[in-house]
């Protein structure tokens, strides 16, 4: 078992920005075509931007044009957890970084991969550590 983070909540507000602290901690969903990574390129990986756990690779990262980072999976299936979201009117599956509980975002069976995933995660989520140019 991953040993669990667990900060209070004045904790999380030092360690994050505000939108951080929103999206992560209170559920929150920065506005589409804002965040920093949505339009990124850049290769690497992105660490939860709460605990720096490895949860997205930018092999993994896709244009869905719906405004927010999209993944086809998680770097590893152990390190988020999914679970219903049922909130404003929608049956959505949440993805939570499985360390911190930090919410990342939702996944949606529309992707192109050959699993039909969607990973549609917040960039206030994310923080990306680029790979170093070989
Ligand atoms: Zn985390």
């Amino acid at each position: 078992m991953r040993q669990k983070i667990i900060k209070s909540d004045s904790e999380w507000r030092n360690l994050l920005t505000p939108q951080q602290y929103h999206v992560t901690r209170e559920k929150g969903t920065e506005p589409a075509f804002t965040g920093k990574y949505w339009d990124c390129h850049d290769p690497g990986v992105f660490l939860c931007v709460c605990c720096g756990l490895p949860l997205f690779d930018s092999t993994r990262k896709f244009d869905s044009g719906c405004g927010w980072p999209s993944f086809t999976a998680p770097q590893e299936a152990s390190h988020v957890v999914e679970s219903a979201d049922l909130t404003h009117g929608m049956q959505r599956i949440e993805v939570l970084c499985s360390s911190c509980d930090a919410h990342l975002g939702h996944v949606f069976p529309d992707g192109p991969g050959p699993d039909g995933l969607r990973y549609c995660i917040n960039s206030a989520s994310l923080k990306l550590e680029k790979k170093q140019p070989v």
